[in-house]
């Protein structure tokens, strides 16, 4: 499937990286161009935002989504970015390529609904709590509407375990790809919550067959209005994908 000229599912290991939030229209830029000279494809950016606190910052909501058309014009980087919510879908479709339904939303039957009944790709995060059924059921619900754009993404699930954000289900990808005919990629930035981590859990999910990945970098994770733990540098991201392209040739892939 495609996303504007970026094919998913091929050859080819999609990279899809930017900031957690948009922040500023130089800081949306920046990353933008930094990711993109690194070897990304498409542009990740939240404008509505979903945190745990309502007291937290929660996006730029539709001036965000002014800032990734401008800075998709500047770039030619098709645009990923959430939508939270059926009231919000018609700016978000104005604006993006791709539309993230995050893991608090998966089983948001409306919503799924809703994007069921659009012509754009999907892309459809695993619930935190979400059993792989439970996630293929989702994606059923957006394709029964006879929107079969789907991508599936790994971000990590609720365990009893601590010392991660979350815990990243590398297992879940080639188990998806067997069950499904769906594009599978990991997100290794909310899949750990830590930006140490995130290269060498981005290297396990190529190594395991992911069909892409989805990454967090800030210039300045300690000043990130959201998920600065887990964002990489710039510099770091490209030393990742550096890292990343053996582990792709190894397994019949490029990135
Ligand atoms: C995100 O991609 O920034 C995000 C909020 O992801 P998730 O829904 O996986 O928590
Ligand atoms: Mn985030």
């Amino acid at each position: 499937m495609r996303v504007g000229d970026v094919a998913i599912g091929g050859r080819k290991v999609v990279m899809m990286a930017g900031p957690c939030s948009v922040e500023s229209p130089d800081q949306l830029l920046a990353t933008a161009r930094a990711v993109q000279e690194a070897g990304a494809v498409i542009l990740r950016g939240g404008a509505f935002k979903p945190r745990t606190s309502p007291y937290s910052f929660r996006g730029l909501k539709e001036d965000g989504l002014r800032m990734l058309a401008d800075v998709k014009r500047e770039t030619g980087m098709p645009i990923v970015t959430e939508a939270m919510d059926t009231r919000h879908l018609d700016a978000v479709c104005a604006h993006a390529d791709m539309i993230q339904i995050g893991s608090r939303n998966m089983q948001n039957y409306t919503l799924l609904e809703e994007v069921g009944r659009l012509r754009k790709p999907i892309l459809l995060k695993r619930g935190l709590s979400a059993t792989v059924e439970e996630f293929l059921f989702a994606a059923e619900y957006v394709a029964s509407g006879g929107n079969d754009k789907i991508v599936l993404c790994e971000r990590g699930i609720r365990t009893f375990e601590t010392s991660t954000r979350n815990t990243l289900d590398l297992s879940a990808v080639p188990v998806l790809k067997k069950l499904s005919h769906l594009p599978v990629i990991v997100d290794p930035s909310h899949g750990t919550g830590i930006w140490w981590l995130v290269p060498l859990l981005a290297r396990a999910a190529v190594a395991v067959g992911a069909d892409g990945l989805l990454v967090e970098v800030h210039a300045e994770p300690g000043k990130a209005l959201s998920d600065g733990d887990q964002s990489l540098r710039p510099d770091k991201f490209a030393a990742m994908m550096a890292d990343l392209r053996p582990v792709a040739l190894a397994t019949g892939r490029e990135i």
